[in-house]
């Protein structure tokens, strides 16, 4: 493994926070130097779910904690650094807020394509300490520490938002972030896959480079339907595009724009209440099942 980058995380977080990534819809290589990481938040959202296939039960949301996210904050960790984070959440008893968690690839790609434009070092894909899924970015570190260090979260000297799972348990998952990726790649690009060996080579570089912002046309849940409600990050992606396309032909107003923001939400409850479903806007087998 690659010797460990420290990356300034105040720095990647400020340049995330504005959200832009309807404006641009090209290839990673093409983005425009210094943008917010949330640009590539459809690719990222493919990425997360085929590492989540490849491996079941190690890579968990924490979006059911007490948490606030930020607009490109992939709320991903590791079974045991979440079990660690939700005990500490519940002894301090408030809200924390997360400005950065799991980096998927594309993300890293797009910080490493400005590696030069920036003062501060960028670790290429596959070998940031974001890419682990045992690494968060908080407000309030200082408040927080006592609770995490408890929990095995140990705070990183030199980067004040940043605390690491140290406590054990935990797989090493970057080169498993890289193979998600080439796998997606192979299966849009039969006629021209590269290797799946987990590794971040000069094919993998060129072939994330010309991936698309917003994702594949196939993605990994068209064999296995995800779980779509409103979440920060909100959902986006061509599962998105089809149950809004459903939603209308229901008759509920609705924009097929494919991100699942408040409006689908709303029109998803209505269609639960008129079906007598629960209402949790939560688009499960049985929502989907009648629109089909
Ligand atoms: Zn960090």
């Amino acid at each position: 493994m690659t010797s460990i980058i420290i990356e300034s995380c105040l720095e990647i977080n400020d340049r995330d926070r504005t959200e832009v990534r309807a404006s641009f819809q090209g290839i990673i290589q093409d983005a425009p130097s210094g943008t917010s990481t949330s640009i590539v938040n459809g690719l990222s959202q493919q990425l997360i779910y085929q590492l989540q296939l490849n491996l079941p039960n190690v890579f968990l949301s924490f979006d059911d904690l007490n948490v606030d996210l930020d607009v490109a904050a992939f709320p991903y960790v590791q079974a045991p650094a979440k079990q660690g984070l939700q005990q500490a959440i519940r002894d301090r008893g408030m809200k924390m807020l997360v400005n950065s968690c799991y980096r998927t690839i594309a993300q890293q790609m797009l910080l490493y394509n400005d590696r030069f434009n920036n003062s501060n070092p960028v670790a290429p894909p596959g070998t940031s300490n974001h890419q682990t899924g045992l690494a968060i970015d908080i407000e309030d570190p200082r408040g927080w520490e006592p609770f995490l260090v408890q929990y095995g979260w140990s705070p990183l000297p030199g980067d004040p938002p940043h605390f690491d799972y140290v406590g054990g348990g935990t797989v090493d998952i970057r080169s498993q972030s890289i193979r998600a990726f080439q796998q997606l790649w192979n299966r849009n690009h039969p006629n021209a896959k590269i290797d799946e060996d987990g590794a971040f080579g000069p094919q993998t570089e060129d072939a994330l480079n010309r991936s698309p912002a917003p994702g594949f046309a196939k993605a990994p849940w068209d064999d296995k339907p995800r779980l779509l409600k409103l979440s920060q990050p909100r959902y986006e992606g061509t599962d998105v595009i089809r149950l809004q396309e459903a939603l209308k032909k229901a008759g509920l107003a609705v924009d097929v724009d494919g991100i699942f923001g408040p409006g689908t939400d709303k029109a998803v409850k209505e269609l639960q209440q008129k079906k007598s479903l629960t209402v949790d806007g939560i688009v499960g087998p049985k929502t989907l099942s009648l629109m089909a």
